[in-house]
């Protein structure tokens, strides 16, 4: 049990086959308390009903778009008043869309750049609060291998760009926030499956990007949910500013 007596909000965690919800279940077999935050307000409570239940109370699936500054505060509102403290965050949610450089709208770049990282920022602005308050705390934030090799995987180069910047954005809050025991840290997965690809990801590709791969498979949620466990507990009490790669060796650097 490496979470025991904590609480995690965990944003993007309510879609099935998703990294939040799995990191929701380990969190949770761990004895997390969690909150979940996600989009539709019945499918967060819904994933928050199948936890593994913890001796803190009952987990809870809260309405947030991370996208939405209000958003974000309203629902951080709501698991403070819930929690008390809240230990860990996990700036999970993300959206990504395979389209070239030339083919990017502005109506495109606001929203891929809206989620994945100015979704980080709203978030973290509307949870570190608490965590000051309460002595500390480990925030972990999801990037994606897209950000340090320039895509070519599935998102486009908005998505890349905003994966990039999440990592300037959680080193720099690791610096300013370190002090007051707050730790932030970086995942940067390779292809996991998850719903995230839609059904745009043919065979075709897949055997293309799987010769890429020295572990020869493609990710599991569970693989990057292990990793934002070890970030969030205090395995990794030294780690701040760090960026775990999570991607079966296909990118070496
Ligand atoms: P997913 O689609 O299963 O999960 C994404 C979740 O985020 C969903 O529950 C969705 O409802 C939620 N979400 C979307 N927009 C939101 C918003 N505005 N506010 C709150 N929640 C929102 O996909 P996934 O693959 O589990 O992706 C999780 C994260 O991992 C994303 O940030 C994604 O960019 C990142 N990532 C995924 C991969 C991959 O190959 N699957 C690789 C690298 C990084």
């Amino acid at each position: 049990m490496l979470l025991k007596g904590r609480t995690a909000v965990i944003s993007g965690a309510a879609s099935r086959r998703g990294i939040g919800r799995a990191t929701a279940e380990l969190f949770a077999e761990h004895g997390a308390r969690v909150a979940i935050f996600d989009l539709d307000a019945a499918a967060a409570r819904d994933a928050a009903a199948t936890l593994a239940p913890v001796e803190q109370g009952d987990h809870i699936g809260i309405r947030c778009d991370v996208a939405d500054r209000q958003s974000c505060v309203a629902a951080a509102e709501e698991a403070a008043h819930a929690f008390g403290a809240i230990n860990i965050l996990i700036n999970n949610a993300g959206i990504t869309q395979p389209v070239k450089t030339l083919d990017i709208s502005s109506a495109d770049w606001e929203r891929i750049v809206g989620v994945n990282m100015t979704g980080v920022l709203y978030l973290s602005q509307a949870i570190i609060p608490n965590m000051r308050q309460h002595g500390g705390g480990s925030i972990a934030c999801m990037s994606s291998v897209s950000a340090q090799r320039g895509g070519g995987i599935f998102g486009g180069p908005h998505y890349s760009a905003a994966k990039a910047g999440v990592l300037g954005l959680a080193k720099a809050m690791a610096r300013e926030f370190g002090p007051e025991g707050i730790r932030v840290n970086s995942v940067t997965p390779g292809l996991i499956q998850t719903d995230i690809t839609g059904d745009k990801l043919t065979p075709e590709m897949r055997t293309d990007i799987l010769k890429g791969i020295p572990l020869s498979r493609l990710g599991e949620a569970r693989d990057v949910a292990n990793i934002y466990l070890f970030l969030a507990s205090d395995l990794s009490a030294y780690v701040t500013g760090a960026v775990m790669d999570v991607n079966g060796g296909m990118l070496i650097h």
